[in-house]
């Protein structure tokens, strides 16, 4: 934390005018302290008014709000892996895109190899302490017979237990991993709690296991399952795999721990269908400079069935185009803004992959995502190359009223961007709190009832300076190392 503040300061007085920077800086304010040393000043930095109009009246516009509700009111689930729905949403897509005045609007079409669909989905313990369990399949799981597979459940506290199995003692049994997750701004813990679901399966296919079940990776504690990917090796066949509802997990978790034996039955019937067509969205504020390279802000339209895909990708689909829409009115930006509408996100970034290989070759300046629901940006960081720093900068001390604080991880994250990232294009990144996300997140309640509207136009807000401040910057935006 101090070593950040410290960054911040030296990166503000770079930016202070000539005669701010020759004033001595004022005396640290007495007060709080961090350990032994007071906490530093920031000096203030110059913002271009242009930008600090547009962000403040970004913080007053509805269209955001407007286009999130009614994509999930006129649409609803978007099912990843090329549904009919989802379809409906580009199509709907284009022709808001068109009416809102972007160029270029287009569905970029690529093909589906071996789709896979939900079935029927029962879960219930037999026996003694016989009930009914909630769960939904994880994507790519395999299936039970139609009539169901009926086997003792074998418990373990986390992913490394299961890990820790000895090969072979799974034949026959239903594996069930029960690690529990907390909320954290950054949304960490969902990479940590979450390698339960993206390879836990896999793990218990090698170990023989009948089948797996997982308790949701998620924050709450209600009966609304968690749906989400998982994925198998090739060559190993993948086994029935789902997810509990919190509820039911620790309903479970109770029985397997007074050392009862537990039968599951269990019931699920999804299938892989072949190919099938899908696409990506994409729309256009045309810039003055071809030359300077393209600024991509991307999220996803499909969305997990279980909820409409509110805050899991809605959100973001809202908050691109308002954010634009807000630049492209103020007048033609230097560089080219892209917004793309990716498909088939869920199910392994399949929308990101076939980006990258439609414009393989033409430069990006810059690529920006987010996937991560609608409550407030508090964080920005980039990774310029060094002619380029100074729009971090600026963009930095132009986002500060916003609440938002500057960070020193590497920018570039996001499936649907990684492609063009791994290309050595630059990142900037918006991180908005993940305090809440994985309560409702690939839930039932996934809803816009869960979007906050002021927090919304806040994100709003962010991501308008950011596209005002590099699509506009005067400095050449250059190829950065590549992110692994
Ligand atoms: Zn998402
Ligand atoms: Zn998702």
């Amino acid at each position: 934390m101090i070593r950040s503040c410290l960054l911040l300061t030296a990166s503000l007085i770079a930016l202070a005018p000539p005669a701010l920077a020759q004033q001595p800086a004022p005396n640290p304010p007495a007060g709080p302290t961090t350990g032994t040393r007071p906490r530093p000043t920031p000096l203030p930095g110059a913002v271009d008014p242009k930008v600090a109009a547009l962000r403040d009246k970004a913080l007053a516009d509805d269209t955001a709000y407007e286009l999130v509700e009614a994509l999930t009111t006129e649409i609803g689930p978007r099912p990843t892996g090329g549904s009919a729905r989802q379809a409906a949403a580009r199509d709907w897509s284009v022709a808001r895109l068109k009416a809102m005045g972007f160029k270029n609007v287009r569905i970029e079409p690529y093909t589906l190899q071996n789709v896979w669909e939900r079935g029927a989905e029962t879960a219930e313990i037999v026996g003694p302490n016989a009930q009914p369990l909630r769960l939904a399949a994880l994507g790519n799981s395999g299936a039970t017979p139609a009539a169901g597979l009926t086997a003792p459940v074998v418990y373990f506290a986390s992913l490394n237990d299961l890990l820790l199995a000895p090969e072979g003692s799974l034949r026959g049994k239903i594996a069930f991993v029960s690690n529990s997750m907390q909320p954290t701004q950054d949304g960490s813990s969902y990479g940590s709690a979450g390698a339960a679901r993206f390879v836990g399966p896999n793990v218990a296919a090698k170990k023989g296991a009948a089948a797996i079940v997982i308790r949701s990776i998620g924050t709450d504690h209600g009966r609304g399952p968690h749906a989400g990917g998982t994925n198998f090796d090739a060559g190993v066949a993948p086994i029935p795999a789902a997810a509990l509802s919190v509820a039911d997990a620790e309903n479970l978790e109770r029985l397997m721990k007074a050392g009862r034996p537990v039968q599951m039955k269990l019931v699920l019937t999804p299938r892989f269908v072949g190919a099938r067509p899908s696409g990506n969205v994409v729309a256009e504020v045309p810039g003055s400079d071809k030359d300077a390279g393209i600024v991509l802000i991307g999220g996803h339209l499909d969305s997990w069935d279980l909820g409409t895909g509110a805050i899991d990708d809605g959100a973001w689909i809202a908050i691109t185009a308002a954010a634009a829409k807000l630049v492209m009115d103020a007048g033609r930006p230097r560089r080219t803004i892209r917004v793309v509408w990716f498909g088939d996100e869920e199910i392994g970034g399949l929308g990101g992959e076939a980006y990258a290989k439609a414009h393989a070759g033409e430069r990006h300046a810059t690529a920006s995502e987010s996937d991560f629901g609608a409550d407030r940006v508090w964080r920005v960081e980039t990774n310029f190359a060094a002619p380029a720093k100074a729009i971090g900068d600026r963009l930095a001390v132009a986002l500060q009223p916003l609440g938002i604080v500057r960070g020193t991880g590497t920018a570039g994250d996001g499936t649907d961007i990684a492609p063009i990232v791994r290309t050595g294009v630059a990142g900037v990144d918006l991180n908005q709190s993940g305090l809440r996300y994985f309560d409702y997140h690939h839930t039932p309640e996934d809803t816009l009832d869960r979007i906050d509207p002021v927090q919304l136009k806040q994100n709003v807000a962010a991501w308008t300076t950011m596209l005002q401040v590099v699509a506009n910057a005067p400095e050449e935006i250059g190829a950065v190392a590549p992110r692994p």
